[in-house]
């Protein structure tokens, strides 16, 4: 930290210096103090529109412009405050109700003390940021007051003060000075100034001031949809919570230093919680200390912890550890009809439960073999929650029959849409409208006496099973930041708009260096109806005979400027997020459609890579370079094949797609002879009716030579890439790696295939996994071989971006490529870490200089923890939307399918339908009323069912079922149904 001290002899403001002393623990933890000196000042403005004296004496800036006021000249009154108010929240305030402040029909001309901004940024930074992200709101009128920097707002600490009541005197000051200071512009009406706080001490001392000073709910009860907006304010701090049980339900968590004294002696384990996605009360976590993750069973155990908290837990003596889950347990089944106001004493494991969880191990012990089981564990403390805000609808079951009438505050429960999240009882005056609607809420707490975790509402998103409610409950479920572009981002664009074009004249300095290609008979392939355009490709052959290939890749950096706030949103964005019927852009539109799309017929500005291949496809020279191109054509993959296809096409465009497509299968060859996988996921296309944009029919993607073609110069495109910034930056390349899956993770599926086929599946290697897979088929059943390469895809590790120093050169390694070095440069419209790689390669080739931004190893490691999420949220997200609308397609039909038995259970299993692309459960209670009595054979993978049904199901069958769409009755949602017509 630099220091700021100055002579205070020489300075006239001396009198305004206040030292200001932190005290901070380095990382060897020694305790450092640091004494910052102060410079108070007295032109900190208040901000208000009504005061002239601060418009007077505002700092300006070398423009003489000062910052416009924020704060209303007219600002809203209450009927407490009828002359109209500023808001002054406290840290509390905040952290318990952002929601409130985000919401639109009130909490307008917010003033933010620096105080509270520093407390809340250090209790909870994502909360400090969406605070920052309503500072830049020109709506809502949220001002950051610099109290600590202002002469009459600074508080020092007290001798045996606390911070925390320095930082509430700090507060209490504040808002007495806005009150004289706006009382001095002698305005018409002067608005009161409400300070928010949930502290009673706090409160108690700003009214004994004379200050006004209101709880959250005080508050809002005062405002005209109060009731409403009550429902926003978490559990805990607002008046009248549960009925309290005295017994406590769940252990209590151990201390910090307990644990990390365990931890350190190895006998407790840091990890990720996770929770199985077919029974909701088993969870498991991954430790560094055993190859197989640690299992955790049942309530007590499971402790309280949610679906992606970083647990500590204790492992379980060995005649305890058991072997996964045979069986489907479904939190909604289970405890359906629960009353959400009582709380359950006697029955905190509910009879239900303890009853499948005995059925459990009746089964389980009959074929337990010792080298099946896995060690279990027992959650002993959370080191860091991962709430985030839930998607889901109330469970009507849980809403008793005067909820849906008065305005009495109620519990309910809300089912999440995340299954592996549990029911979250919420307190509300609004079920009635709320039954049936899409909700987001919170989660605010989980004590131990309370068998849910407690949260609140946040808003309705709409009709349930409506398209627009069900799209944006998507969008949030998997954190795709979907709002409107704000200003700030559009004011980086071109001022010419779509109007933008190459510069006519090459000595204009956008031609700088750069290689006029337009005489290149280049072209792109792409799915139909593709408007952001990323690469196009051209070839041709050289007088040698060897062959010169381009891949042109859209020059995105040469629009997009580094640390500016477009590249700031899109670093945050991290990907284009495809759905079905709609796409949410990492980019504004204007750039990804137009400005920077490879668009056939006009000049666009790209950044090529350009071989010389031999007729092998060796690599006997390589450049980059930055260059103006002209497609010829947008071709669709099917398009460009009727071409290639057509031998009456003799021009040399189409020759050269097919000295392409040629040099692609040699490409692909050498990479299936390295050991590349080609690895499965059931793709579906959902056939849209262009008009209403209703689903009308599902396709399976048929893959066609072309879609190979360009997939296999992306890849060498970007390989070649990856060597180049590489090379130029060994510590901060940005680069992709797939790490090789543990052996152990293939044990089931070697199993499985062991026993059912006497197939061998080899793991050694990817080139032998690739060629074991190879040999798993059935000559009956071509599906069969494309059944095990999808559930081999789910034992493989993912992909990541990673910056080239954190990892040691064998670590870059791409399995599933088969290539030791790889990145993302082919789709910078879309993704963020193509856009760094060509940061990076523009400064390898001395195209421009290096960007500090992207030659810090700490922002970038940060920039690819964050693409990394976002990209896998990304695919979820686009797998969620496929679901919805497969669903909507099967709306009123009724098909009968092929499906495969991918996974087996002592009471369902688990089918894929390869015509849809997905997956559906089948339970034994869905066979037959009443239920047959079943056997499940867990060593042969069989389940057979007798009584009331007979059937025998085996592991990788192929079963008859009929498909339907389903509304739930009691929940309203429709889903897609299975029923087994014959196995
Ligand atoms: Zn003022």
């Amino acid at each position: 930290m630099t220091s700021l001290k100055r002579s205070h002899e020489a300075d006239p403001l001396a009198s305004n210096i206040s030292s200001k002393v932190y005290v901070r623990s380095t990382r060897s933890g020694k305790v450092q103090k640091i004494v910052r000196e102060v410079y108070l000042r007295t032109d900190i403005p208040c901000s208000s529109k009504l005061c002239k004296a601060c418009l007077e004496r505002a700092p300006r800036n070398a423009a003489g412009q000062i910052q416009p006021f924020v704060l209303s000249d007219k600002p809203a009154g209450t009927k407490a405050v009828p002359q109209g108010h500023y808001l002054v929240p406290d840290t509390n305030a905040l952290l318990n109700a952002m929601d409130l402040f985000e919401q639109g029909s009130s909490f307008y001309d917010v003033i933010n003390l620096q105080t509270v901004l520093e407390e809340l940024r250090n209790r909870s930074l994502p909360l400090y940021n969406r605070l920052v992200g309503l500072t830049k709101s020109e709506d809502k009128r949220f001002y950051v007051f610099y109290n600590d920097f202002r002469l009459e707002t600074y508080v020092n600490r007290e001798p045996n003060e606390s911070v925390n009541d320095r930082n509430d005197r700090a507060v209490r000051l504040a808002v007495k000075w806005y009150g004289d200071h706006l009382a001095r512009t002698m305005a018409n009406k002067v608005p009161a100034i409400v300070m928010l706080s949930d502290d009673q001490d706090n409160l108690r001392k700003a009214r004994a001031q004379g200050l006004h000073a209101s709880t959250l709910a005080g508050y809002v009860e005062g405002l005209e949809d109060g009731e409403k907006l009550l429902d926003m304010i978490a559990e805990s701090q607002s008046q009248g919570g549960f009925q309290k049980p005295s017994q406590m339900l769940y252990p209590e968590y151990y201390t910090m230093s307990k644990m990390m004294t365990g931890v350190k002696a190895g006998l407790m384990h840091q990890g990720i919680f996770n929770v199985s996605p077919y029974n909701y009360l088993e969870g498991s976590i991954k430790v560094p200390a055993f190859p197989k993750p640690l299992l955790v069973l049942d309530r007590e155990s499971i402790n309280r912890a949610v679906d992606g908290d970083v647990v500590v837990v204790e492992l379980l003596p060995r005649d305890k550890w058991k072997e996964p889950s045979t069986q489907i347990i479904e939190e909604d089944t289970i405890t359906r009809n629960e009353n959400a106001d009582a709380e359950e004493r006697d029955d905190f494991v509910s009879d239900k439960e303890r009853k499948a969880l005995q059925e459990e191990v009746k089964k389980t012990q009959k074929a337990s073999s010792e080298s099946q089981l896995q060690p279990t564990a027992k959650v002993v403390g959370v080191i860091k929650r991962n709430w985030r805000q839930y998607v889901g609808h109330i469970d009507p079951s849980s809403a008793s029959k005067s909820s849906t009438q008065g305005r009495k505050q109620d519990s309910v429960f809300l089912i999440p849409m995340d299954k592996k999240i549990p029911k979250i009882r919420l307190r509300t005056r609004q079920v009635s409208e709320l039954l049936g609607k899409r909700l987001l809420v919170t989660i605010d707490t989980w004590d131990r006496d309370s068998r849910h975790p407690v949260g609140h509402f946040v808003r309705s998103l709409g009709e349930l099973e409506t398209k627009g409610a069900e799209t944006e409950a998507l969008l949030l479920e998997w954190d795709v930041q979907y709002r409107p572009f704000p200003k700030t981002v559009l004011d980086c664009l071109p001022k010419e708009g779509h109007d933008w074009k190459v510069p006519a004249s090459t000595d204009d300095p956008g031609w700088r260096d750069r290689e006029d290609l337009r005489e290149l008979l280049i072209c792109s392939i792409d799915p139909p109806g593709c408007q952001d355009i990323d690469d196009a490709l051209h070839a041709r052959k050289l007088p040698n005979g060897n062959y010169e290939v381009g891949v042109h890749i859209a020059d995105v950096s040469h629009f997009v400027k580094p640390a500016n706030a477009m590249d700031a949103e899109a670093s945050i964005r991290g990907t284009t997020v495809y759905l079905v019927d709609k796409r949410i852009d990492m980019l504004p539109m204007i750039l990804g459609t137009d400005l920077c799309s490879l668009k056939p017929y006009v000049e666009r500005f790209a950044f090529s890579v350009i071989w010389e291949v031999n007729k092998n496809a060796d690599i006997v020279d390589v450049r980059f370079t930055k260059s103006v191109i002209k497609s010829r054509e947008a071709f669709s993959y099917e398009q460009a094949q009727l071409r290639i296809d057509d031998k009456a096409q003799q021009d040399d465009l189409t020759n050269g797609m097919r000295m392409l497509l040629k040099l692609s299968k040699k490409l692909k060859k050498k990479r299936m002879e390295a050991g590349a996988l080609s690895l499965s996921s059931p793709e579906v296309k959902v056939q849209m009716e262009s008009e209403s944009s209703d689903p009308i029919d599902v396709k399976t993607k048929e893959l066609l030579d072309t879609n190979s073609l360009v997939e296999e110069f992306m890849l060498f495109a970007n390989v070649s890439v990856a060597a180049k910034i590489y090379e130029a930056f060994p510590q901060t390349a940005i680069l992709r790696r797939h790490a090789a899956p543990p052996k152990t993770n293939f044990d089931e599926l070697s199993n499985q295939l062991r026993v059912k086929k006497g197939l061998e599946l080899r793991t050694d290697s990817s080139k032998a996994l690739a060629d074991s897979l190879d040999q798993c088929v059935e000559p009956q059943e071509p599906f069969f071989n494309t059944l095990v390469r999808i559930m081999a895809t789910r034992c493989m590790m993912s992909a990541e971006y990673f910056c080239s120093g954190t990892q040691a050169y064998p670590g870059f390694r791409h399995y599933g490529l088969a290539s030791e070095i790889y990145t993302h440069f082919t789709s910078p419209i879309r993704r963020y870490a193509d856009l760094l790689a060509h940061r990076q390669l523009a400064a390898a080739i001395g195209y421009e200089a290096v960007h500090p931004s992207v030659r810090s190893r700490g922002r970038l490691e940060a920039v690819c923890k964050n693409i990394n999420v976002r990209h896998r949220n990304a695919q979820m997200a686009g797998r969620a939307s496929i679901a919805y609308y497969v669903g909507q397609a099967l709306k009123g039909k009724v098909a009968e399918e092929d499906a495969f038995v991918m996974k087996i259970f002592s009471n369902g299993f688990v089918v894929l339908v390869p015509r849809f692309g997905i997956e559906g459960l089948i339970r034994l209670r869905d066979l037959a009323e009443p239920e047959p009595d079943s056997e499940f054979d867990a060593e042969s993978y069989t389940l057979t069912t007798k009584g009331s049904r007979a059937v025998n199901v085996e592991l990788f069958q192929k079963v008859k079922v009929r498909v339907r769409d389903e509304k739930d009755e009691r929940t309203g949602k429709r889903g897609v149904r299975m029923e087994l017509i014959g196995a």
